[in-house]
């Protein structure tokens, strides 16, 4: 598993699954099949089925070390999650993220924050897991960071129309007592903040990193394809696509899709 250097922070990515199910071309509406044919040669195979004209997507998460803290951003799907709405993440049993993070030489126990870029439900998966009929906390040791804003408006939606993802992700980890509602511009310390980044949701925030001099930043669902970072003009009916230039050098984490 590749550990990332972020100046004295490592990043790994921690892989649940890689998603083909979308279209490119619904996804990103205001596209065209002959926009991804300009594009092809480099996305393909790792970001664009060409033939099938789906996306390559990878559902994971980024396990961020640092000299003080060791933490999970974002935590994919989950296992035996109730998800119709979207059969190919309805009741998955893949068994692949707690060994993959134990590959990374990680427990759940080790992690001492989560922090999800927002609520829904590909990025909260794993902060709950099932056990004897009862969803507990993945990391028992863990505070879980929110968006304030997000949860807000994510509490406000479950009350009008009650959300799986809420009842089984996030409702376990707030009766635990171990969630933390925070400003969308809140420091965890000088290494790793939280930068808003609202569209894709209302409390969309991304995760700034920084060491040493070196930057990067987990987008969450700012970027889906690294197309978004030659195409930044480009809107996705899911996104908001960030239109300032990317500052030089900075590493945007989600834009790099490559499946392990
Ligand atoms: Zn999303």
């Amino acid at each position: 598993m590749t550990k990332h250097a972020v100046g004295q922070i490592t990043v790994q990515r921690i892989v649940e699954s890689i998603c083909t199910d979308f279209d490119a071309l619904r996804f990103f509406p205001e596209t065209t099949a002959q926009d991804w044919a300009q594009h092809s040669d480099w996305l393909a195979p790792r970001a664009y089925h060409p033939d099938t004209g789906k996306l390559v997507l990878t559902i994971q998460a980024f396990l961020v070390q640092t000299r003080h803290h060791t933490i999970v951003v974002d935590t994919c799907v989950g296992d035996h999650k109730p998800r119709e709405k979207r059969p190919f993440w309805h009741m998955l049993k893949l068994n692949t993220f707690l060994p993959r993070l134990a590959q990374a030489g990680v427990t759940p126990e080790n992690v001492d924050y989560v922090m999800c870029t927002h609520l829904h439900p590909d990025h909260v998966g794993w902060n709950t897991q099932l056990i004897d009929g009862h969803w507990v906390p993945t990391f028992p040791n863990a505070k879980y960071i929110f968006s304030d804003l997000e949860w807000n408006n994510f509490e406000a939606l479950h009350q009008r129309k009650p959300q799986d993802h809420i009842t089984d992700s996030i409702l376990p980890v707030i009766e635990a007592g171990q969630v933390q509602t925070v400003r969308n511009d809140f420091a965890l310390d000088d290494e790793v903040w939280l930068e808003p980044s609202p569209g894709h949701t209302p409390g969309h925030v991304c995760v700034h990193l920084a060491s040493q001099g070196k930057h990067a930043v987990i987008t969450g669902d700012c970027i889906h394809s690294p197309v978004q970072c030659v195409e930044p003009a480009g809107s996705c009916v899911l996104t908001w696509t960030r239109r300032s230039p990317t500052p030089h050098g900075w590493v945007f984490w989600n834009a790099i899709a490559t499946p392990t």
